[in-house]
């Protein structure tokens, strides 16, 4: 049975667009040391923009934005609805791949009529022995890099936009003594620009699915239980691994249904106060 003083807080939660999945979510945040968050979707909006569209010499820039378009054509990441809604505003026709392969947190893999495709990021094309020495470093920003049939063809500057209310909710959790720690799968420049602007404590970029929760164990290690937040898109096995897993509403369904907490109006505020209301139920039920 609940504990009835748990009820006051799954009441105040719902009040604020905060679910608590019953007492033993509250319970489980009472005692949360560290929160680590997923970049894309969390601490920025997920809403992808292309900015530029920059091909490898003798490429064109359609031809180049109409194969990155085709490889994305089935994926649900935000990255690639970005790029296909690019193509799309230019009047690209696209034609469906002949096959596709998404590797989570790196990019597609695709075969097209015009040949065999990689569409990801730095890390993703350099694992695969892609020469690099024609693309310059990004700046800020997400980059996806592409080749076909084993050489460079250009790049594709995307942006999104950190949420306006991620660098309050880091401060209220400093000041709630918790360590904060963002994960992402993105380029390490992009990471730390981002991390910079929240004032998070660590950074850690260019990591696949399995080493985020590599980089979660060690946090717990070093600094007690672990609150993971995150849409879900690429990071269900390192929520699914944490002390308590949460996820952004806005996110896939899947996480939804295996989180602890869900915070239903995906805002970075929700995070402290979920925290807050935890902490206050634990001094009623004590
Ligand atoms: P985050 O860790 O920030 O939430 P993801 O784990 O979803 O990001 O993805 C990590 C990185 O992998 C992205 O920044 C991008 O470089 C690359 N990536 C993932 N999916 C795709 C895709 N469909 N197309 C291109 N690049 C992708
Ligand atoms: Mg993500």
């Amino acid at each position: 049975s609940v504990p009835l003083a748990f009820f006051s807080g799954i009441g105040a939660g719902s009040k604020r667009g905060i679910l608590f999945k019953g007492g033993v979510a509250i319970e489980a945040l009472q005692g949360v040391k560290a929160i680590v968050m997923d970049k894309t979707g969390t601490i920025t909006q997920g809403n992808f923009v292309v900015q530029k569209v920059i091909p490898a010499d003798g490429i064109g820039e359609e031809e180049l934005l109409a194969w990155a378009a085709e490889c994305e054509m089935t994926s649900t990441h935000p990255i690639g609805n970005s790029i296909v809604l690019a193509a799309k505003e230019k009047g690209i026709s696209l034609s469906r791949p002949d096959s596709v392969e998404e590797i989570s947190g790196q990019g597609i893999r695709a075969e097209l009529a015009d040949g065999t495709m990689l569409c990801g990021n730095r890390k993703f094309l350099e694992e695969q022995g892609i020469d690099l020495t024609q693309y310059e470093d990004a700046v800020y920003g997400t980059e996806v890099l592409l080749a076909r049939n084993g050489r460079f063809a250009g790049h594709i500057v995307i942006a999104d936009t950190i949420k306006a209310d991620a660098a309050p909710a880091v401060n209220a959790l400093r000041k709630l003594g918790i360590l904060t720690a963002m994960l992402t799968g993105d380029a390490k420049k992009s990471a730390e620009s981002v991390g910079k602007e929240i004032g998070i404590d660590e950074v850690h970029a260019r990591l696949l699915p399995q080493n985020k929760v590599e980089e979660l164990q060690k946090i717990r290690s070093q600094h007690g239980s672990v609150m993971f937040v995150g849409d879900g898109i690429n990071d269900a096995p390192v929520l699914a691994g944490a002390d308590v897993g949460a996820a952004m509403g806005s996110g896939a369904d899947a996480a939804i249904e295996a989180a602890d907490v869900v915070f239903m109006t995906s805002s970075m505020a929700a995070v402290p106060e979920s925290l807050k209301i935890a902490r206050m139920t634990g001094s009623i039920a004590k």
